[in-house]
């Protein structure tokens, strides 16, 4: 069959079954299975046909394509993805931004709730900064691990509950990142069919959404280095709320918008 007719094939089928980026999608598949190449026309082998139309008929019933893949890129860097793992998405680069703006590899860094591991690989090797990471869920620790060996990343992970402040004994932290689960109640209660496949633990963050920047802010900011700071990834409502929040531990809050022009990340610093 010819690339250019399944790739409007595909996308009419995406497009049916709901998909919100069907013209995105379509393109990604084509181009996952066929390579670059297939969008420009040409003849699909049967295998990749067959590959091709796997994937479709698992994306319409709602599972994410990066778990169809099993791995999605994110600043550039390949991360294996899957059943029981937030998907990372680029609106988190924002605080791989921030490392790379303030931090060199004389920096210590830790980041809490890893899930894959993006915000900690990223980090590390974008700005060679020493990074600790850690995450409580088997299965999310599992994908941690398999992406600090896919990159060669300089990770230290460590299975435990980010609540502990006593982790990592004698270190302090010159940044601090999280993008922890933030969602409310309400929101978990209309996730779209897509997010539903993602682990509960990685998106609940209870019925306000807030439950952990009121734990782990005020349990971490003394493990701040001197002139350190916490950067979190909140929801686009959470500015005021998380940078009170900040406040209350004494760190300077600031609301940083996303490339959507929405409130995405709360970076509270050391005030002496
Ligand atoms: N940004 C995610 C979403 O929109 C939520 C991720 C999180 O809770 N940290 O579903």
């Amino acid at each position: 069959m010819v690339s250019r007719v399944k790739l409007r094939e595909i996308t009419a089928t995406l497009a049916s079954a709901g998909v919100f980026d069907p013209v995105f999608e379509a393109r990604e598949i084509l181009r996952e299975y066929a390579g670059d190449a297939a969008l420009m026309g040409g003849e699909l082998t049967e295998s990749a046909l067959e590959r091709i139309d796997d994937t479709v008929r698992r994306r319409i019933t709602g599972e994410p394509l990066q778990y169809i893949f099993g791995q999605w890129e994110f600043y550039g860097y390949p991360f294996s993805v899957g059943e029981g793992v937030l998907i990372p998405r680029p609106e988190t680069e924002m605080l791989v931004d921030i490392a790379a703006d303030r931090l060199d590899s004389d920096s210590t860094v830790l980041d809490l709730c890893s899930g894959t591991g993006c915000i900690p690989i990223s980090i590390a090797l974008k700005t060679g900064a020493r990074c600790y990471a850690v995450e409580l869920y088997d299965k999310a620790f599992g994908f941690l691990e398999r992406n600090i060996a896919l990159n060669n990343a300089p990770v230290t992970a460590l299975k435990a509950d980010a609540r502990d402040n006593s982790l990592f004994p004698g270190i302090t932290f010159n940044a601090i990142f999280s993008n922890p689960p933030y969602l409310t109640d309400e929101e978990m209660s209309s996730l779209p069919r897509e997010v539903a496949h993602e682990p509960e633990t990685a998106l609940a963050g209870g019925s306000d959404g807030l439950g952990f920047y009121r734990t782990l802010i005020p349990a971490w900011a003394p493990r701040l280095a001197p002139g350190g700071f916490i950067a979190v990834e909140i929801g686009e409502t959470q500015g005021r709320a998380v940078s009170q929040i900040m406040s209350d531990s004494r760190l300077r809050p600031g609301v940083l918008k996303d490339p959507a022009g929405l409130d995405r990340v709360v970076m509270g610093e050391m005030t002496r």
